[in-house]
C-alpha cells in the first residue's frame, strides 16, 4: 500500500522506515526498490484485507489521478465488523476499485455488496491478446462514442465483468477507456462507450455524476477522437 500510519499521520514509504497498517494495525515495512513504486508491505498478511492486491504501476497511476486524501480509504461496516481498504473513495461515498488481477465472481459480488456504490476500472492490458482482440473487434465509435463489438477472444474478460455496477476497461488507448454498456454472454455481442479519462475523473471528483446504475445513461463519453 502507498500509505501507512506513523505518529498518527498518513505517510508514504521511505527507505528503512517502519509504520503501522491503517487497516489491521500491524507493523509494515517500507519497500523502496528500483523496480516497483515505493510502498509499505506487511510482515505477515494474514489478518489484513484479503481483497487487497499488490499494486503495480497501472494501479498507482490510476489512483494518482485522484487526490491523495481519497486514496486507500479504510471502510468499516458496523453491522458485520468487516473492514476493507478502498482504492479510491470519493467523499460522496462512491468507491472506485482498480482491478488488475483476476478475481472470482463471488468476490466481485462480495465487494459490490460491501461497498454498494462502486465503479470498477479493469486493467485490459494485463493480457495482450485481450487488448489486440478488442482493438480489432469493435466498430468505429459513433458521434456519441458508442461502438459495437463481437468478442472472438478466448478470455472471459467481458463475461466476467458483466455486472450491474458500472464497469470500465482500460485497454491502454490514448483516446480513453471503455465503459461496458452491454454484453450478451450467449452471442458475445456487446456495446461499449469510449470515455475520456480526464472528463471521467473530473465528473467523478465533482460528485455530480450518478453511477449508481449501469444503465443510468450517464456515460461521460468522449466527444471527439
Ligand atoms: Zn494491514
Amino acid at each position: 500500500m502507498r500509505f501507512a500510519l506513523l505518529e498518527g499521520r498518513r505517510v508514504e514509504a521511505k527507505p528503512k522506515q517502519r509504520a503501522t497498517c491503517p487497516g489491521c494495525q500491524s507493523e509494515v515495512v517500507a519497500k523502496c526498490g528500483k523496480n516497483n513504486a515505493w510502498h509499505w508491505s506487511h510482515k505477515a498478511r494474514a489478518h489484513c484485507d484479503p481483497w487487497w492486491e499488490t499494486e503495480g504501476e497501472w494501479h498507482r497511476n490510476w489512483k494518482n489521478r485522484f487526490p491523495v486524501d481519497w486514496q486507500e480509504i479504510i471502510c468499516d461496516d458496523s453491522a458485520s465488523g468487516e473492514r476493507h481498504i478502498a482504492d479510491v473513495k470519493i467523499p460522496s461515498g462512491l468507491v472506485i476499485e482498480f482491478q488488475h488481477s483476476t478475481i472470482s465472481p463471488d468476490e466481485v459480488k462480495s465487494r459490490e455488496e460491501y461497498y454498494k456504490s462502486i465503479i470498477w476500472v479493469i486493467d485490459g492490458c494485463k493480457n495482450d491478446f485481450d487488448r489486440v482482440n478488442f482493438s480489432l473487434s469493435h466498430s468505429r465509435p459513433n458521434e456519441e462514442g458508442l461502438a459495437h463489438f463481437t468478442w472472438y477472444g478466448r478470455s472471459q474478460i467481458f463475461k466476467r465483468w458483466h455486472t450491474t455496477k458500472p464497469v470500465f476497461i482500460d485497454f491502454g488507448s490514448k483516446h480513453g477507456f471503455w465503459r461496458v454498456l452491454h454484453f450478451d454472454t450467449v452471442n458475445k455481442k456487446g456495446i461499449v462507450g469510449l470515455v475520456n479519462i480526464d472528463k471521467f475523473v473530473n465528473a467523478v471528483c465533482s460528485g455530480t455524476t450518478d453511477f449508481s446504475s449501469a444503465c443510468s445513461g450517464q456515460v461521460i463519453l468522449a466527444t471527439s477522437l
